[in-house]
């Protein structure tokens, strides 16, 4: 694993691309500036780590665009200390994102491959999240329920009532919702019964899976 001043060079350049995107929160343009986003793809493609587009991983899944990590990370409000469910581990580079941050992240993934890789990959990279869980996102992560914020990454075709169920009161579930193209779509927990729901703009994710684990 190799992290060079080329690499650092365009991690600035992509922060500065991001920030013309509309993210302005500093402390996301930092993270990006300080993950190794080619570490996070297969090696013989790393020259595209550092473009903002989505990428394929394994088990026929991408490491989201990052536009798009950053603008639900920006969204999300993270304060240090935030207990943060995030349902489709993916490569991990949103979980590192968010640990960045300050958050203690509980991270969901339903394909075994990619939850064995990632569970391995991330923290000999200093990412530790408080658990990875092999398991459905549909029905998020009662054990450590209520969270924080809630953040989906994947496109969901409805949304799970038991994500809002885990939210606290004053928290914040980010989700996109579609089939084919997602709304990008926040709910605040203003009570135990009401929700406030904003729709932030369209955005393209993979499906969230509805299979059986
Ligand atoms: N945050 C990731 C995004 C990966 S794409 C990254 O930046 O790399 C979405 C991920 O959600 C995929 O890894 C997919 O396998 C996973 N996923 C799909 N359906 C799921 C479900 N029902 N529960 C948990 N994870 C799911």
């Amino acid at each position: 694993m190799k992290d060079t001043s080329k690499h650092q060079g365009l991690r600035n350049q992509l922060a500065s691309i991001l920030k013309k995107k509309g993210i302005t929160n500093e402390k996301v343009l930092t993270a990006i500036k300080l993950i190794p986003r080619h570490l996070f793809i297969d090696s013989s493609f790393s020259d595209h780590a550092y473009q903002d587009k989505a990428f394929p991983i394994a088990a026929e899944q991408t490491i989201s665009q990052p536009y798009t990590v950053a603008f639900q990370s920006q969204t999300l409000a993270v304060n240090r200390g935030d207990v943060v469910l995030e349902i489709g581990t993916g490569s991990g580079y949103q979980t590192a994102v968010l640990i960045e941050l300050g958050a203690e992240v509980y991270t969901i993934e339903r394909q075994h491959e990619l939850f064995k890789k990632t569970s391995l990959f991330l923290p000999k990279l200093g990412y530790k999240p408080k658990k990875f869980i092999f398991g459905d996102g549909y029905k998020g992560f009662k054990e450590k329920a209520p969270f924080d914020k809630i953040i989906v990454t994947a496109g969901a075709p409805f949304v799970p009532k038991p994500l809002l169920a885990q939210l606290k009161v004053g928290g914040m579930l980010l989700i996109p919702v579609g089939e084919k193209k997602q709304i990008m779509t926040m709910f605040y927990r203003k009570t135990p019964k009401e929700f406030e729901k904003k729709e932030l703009g369209d955005f393209a994710f993979v499906p969230m899976l509805q299979k059986k684990v």
